[in-house]
């Protein structure tokens, strides 16, 4: 159907383009982009993150080294490990699965990782680009969710949008993005009064709060785009967004599914990111 934004396909797509750009380096002599990929302890839900990310690298033609490191591990062992990945002229990309454990300094790790290596975007540095309208690498998934977006031929110059969830890893850089690409953005988060009052308004709305059936149609505008970032598991143990579908759909002009919507966009972002990290390099002369 016209109005799903289907991020399956497209993700697909996109992976099989980097896939052909990476074999023609290959034909050429160049070695194959690498992106390390750091998982500490086995949260389940990261544990599945990390699994498709290794798929999607090994679609792509990235070589992904997997370092699974137990839940014990201290601040110190951690830096040490991505100063040496930060070092290594073969890794072109690190990518380190969040949430880490309570006793890890999450921003003391930003601020180290290299940001020629930050294919997640989320370091101080390429936040900052972000935010100066110069980005470099950018947050995947709002990098993904643009993407989306611009290849369905959605126009959302001047558009008045709403991003629920002021996250780090989604909220704060979704709505630099929509920034950037010309909307009036409004945010709101969990101390917000009265968020039906926003919602109502939105042109386009992007839910990232990580509950269930938290938006409903009943408060959508007549033909709102809505994206669905959450990603929640219901009683059954099956996948659900934040958004009510069925009732969404009704109101909405387009929309994202849970699951293949925002997800596989993220995925494809993050490949993207590693993909364009190691072309600086081949175009450095510093690669082979
Ligand atoms: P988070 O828990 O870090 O932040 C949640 C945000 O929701 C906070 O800013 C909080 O203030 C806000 N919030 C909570 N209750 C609210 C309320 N009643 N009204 C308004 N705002 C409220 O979450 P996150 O990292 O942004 O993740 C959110 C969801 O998105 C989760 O389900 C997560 O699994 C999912 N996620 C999906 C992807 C993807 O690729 N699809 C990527 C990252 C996160």
């Amino acid at each position: 159907m016209k109005k799903i934004l289907d991020g399956k396909n497209l993700s697909n797509y996109i992976i099989y383009n980097i896939y052909k750009k990476i074999q023609k380096y290959k034909k050429i002599g160049y070695r194959l982009p690498t992106l390390a990929v750091i998982l500490v302890g086995n949260n389940k839900s990261s544990l599945l993150y990390v699994k498709r990310k290794h798929i999607a690298c090994k679609a792509s033609g990235i070589i992904s080294l997997a370092y699974n490191l137990p839940y014990s591990i201290n601040n110190n062992t951690l830096l040490k490990l991505i100063d040496k990945l930060n070092k290594d002229n073969k890794i072109d990309g690190i990518l380190i699965q969040f949430p880490l454990p309570l006793h890890i300094n999450t921003n003391k790790i930003l601020e180290i990782i290299s940001p020629e290596k930050d294919v997640d975007g989320l370091s101080p540095y390429n936040i900052g680009r972000l935010c100066q309208r110069i980005p470099l690498l950018r947050p995947c998934t709002s990098l993904g969710i643009i993407t989306l977006l611009s290849k369905y031929k959605i126009n959302i110059l001047g558009l008045n949008t709403l991003v629920i969830g002021a996250s780090n890893i989604v909220g704060r850089p979704m709505s630099m993005e929509l920034l950037l690409s010309g909307c009036t953005v409004t945010i709101i988060h969990r101390f917000t009064k009265n968020l039906s009052y926003y919602v109502k308004k939105a042109d386009l709305v992007i839910v990232s709060v990580g509950k269930i059936n938290f938006i409903y149609g009943n408060i959508i505008k007549y033909g709102a785009i809505v994206i669905d970032v959450g990603i929640n598991y219901n009683y059954n143990g099956d996948i659900k967004g934040d958004i009510n579908f069925n009732s969404v759909y009704n109101k909405s002009s387009y929309i994202t599914p849970v699951p293949g919507g925002v997800g596989p966009m993220t995925i494809s972002a993050l490949m993207y990111n590693t993909f364009i990290s190691y072309k600086k390099k081949i175009n450095n002369n510093y690669i082979l």
